[in-house]
């Protein structure tokens, strides 16, 4: 196989794409980010857009194997946010020109959570003058629920689908996940009209590069909009951490995966949002600057309170817990400036392929 002939075909096939996920040497790595690069800049332009994440709920009734938060961690203190620390988290996304917010949280699909989200969602939207986009990232709920929240404006979704291998995804999850209902959630998304955001977790124990590459086949199938996709990182307390056999050898490879599975979806889905995620940098300082120059487009700056943060940590060494928000704008605004790409303020910065599909 030749890599300067496939980094110009068309269409990739599922066997380019497992010989791009094997590259190893420097300069051919280069010439992949570069390539990827390139595609950005030509689709979607050199450019970054913002989503001011609150995280304002580390609630949750599910018990993910590897996720810090997980309803089985008695070792976390929860929070939820009143709905004045949340208003007054997008009011400074919406004062600072932040075109766009993510209301993340643990999974709750009771009457009482769905409501609070009703209302967060309407005084948002009032209070930004219907400016402020909104992206929700609070897992599986009700076709009903989806519809509504779509109703009150929330126009875009991030369900991660963690691995499209069903018999990983079980592996992952205990009794209270079921993929067949995965997969329903992000058609019904689809259906009522969200742009449809999934993701998968890159290099948990037992993931190999042809099941990797199967994801990347996944999302073009499914026709999504836009991917965050981040690098699995251990976090001690939780049930795949027993299955990491040297937690120094999996940071470098997830790092290194986690890159190239950003450069080889920007070849393969050249016009979607793809987003520069919080676990690259928990790998390294620089890691999300890397996942621009290899294609991503979106950031997503945490903007919930410092006091919040330590609560709400998926993994070991997540960034910018003792920052406020204020800090991550400069640090953000300064790390992009390296990477040679404009920040775009006050746009929603949506997804090109969306408006192409629908
Ligand atoms: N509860 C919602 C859900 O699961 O969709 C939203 C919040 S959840 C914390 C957001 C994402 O965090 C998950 O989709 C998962 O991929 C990611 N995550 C959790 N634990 C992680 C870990 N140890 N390493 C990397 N990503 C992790
Ligand atoms: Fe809960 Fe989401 Fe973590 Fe799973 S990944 S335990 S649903 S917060």
């Amino acid at each position: 196989m030749n890599l300067e002939v496939i980094l110009n075909k068309d269409q990739l096939t599922r066997d380019d794409l497992i010989y791009l996920m094997n590259l190893e040497d420097k300069e051919d790595l280069q010439k992949l980010y570069d390539k990827a690069y390139e595609v950005k800049a030509e689709y979607i332009g050199q450019k970054v857009y913002y989503r001011g994440l609150i995280e304002f709920s580390n609630v949750c009734v599910k018990n993910c194997n590897y996720c810090g938060i997980r309803k089985d961690n008695n070792k976390v203190d929860r929070f939820t946010m009143t709905e004045e620390e949340i208003l007054d988290r997008a009011k400074w996304a919406y004062e600072n020109n932040y075109g766009s917010i993510v209301l993340q949280s643990g999974e709750r699909s009771d009457k009482e959570f769905v409501e609070f989200v009703d209302n967060i969602i309407k005084k948002i939207k009032e209070l930004s003058n219907d400016e402020l986009g909104i992206t929700l990232s609070l897992g599986e709920q009700s076709k009903e629920t989806y519809q509504r929240w779509y109703d009150l404006g929330a126009h875009r979704y991030l369900l991660r689908i963690e691995s499209s291998n069903q018999e990983l995804y079980n592996s992952l999850h205990p009794d209270d996940h079921d993929f067949k209902r995965r997969l329903e959630c992000l058609a019904e998304m689809k259906e009522i009209g969200y742009q449809v955001g999934t993701g998968v977790m890159i290099g948990f124990p037992g993931q190999t590069i042809e099941d990797l590459v199967d994801d990347l086949i996944f999302f073009k199938e499914n026709d999504i909009d836009m991917v965050g996709m981040g690098p699995y990182v251990l976090h001690e307390d939780t049930p795949t951490a027993k299955d990491v056999e040297d937690n120094g050898v999996l940071k470098t490879r997830n790092l290194n995966w986690g890159l190239k599975m950003v450069a080889i979806l920007r070849l393969l889905m050249k016009d979607i949002n793809i987003a520069a995620t919080t676990a690259l940098q928990a790998l390294n300082p620089v890691g999300r600057e890397m996942a621009l120059k290899a294609g991503a487009n979106i950031l997503m700056p945490i903007i919930t309170h410092r006091k919040y943060r330590t609560e709400y940590q998926l993994y070991e060494n997540k960034p910018c817990i003792d920052e406020e928000a204020s800090d991550c704008k400069n640090c953000l605004a300064a790390r992009v400036g390296t990477v040679g790409d404009e920040i775009v303020y006050g746009e929603w910065g949506d997804s090109p392929h969306y408006f192409k599909r629908t």
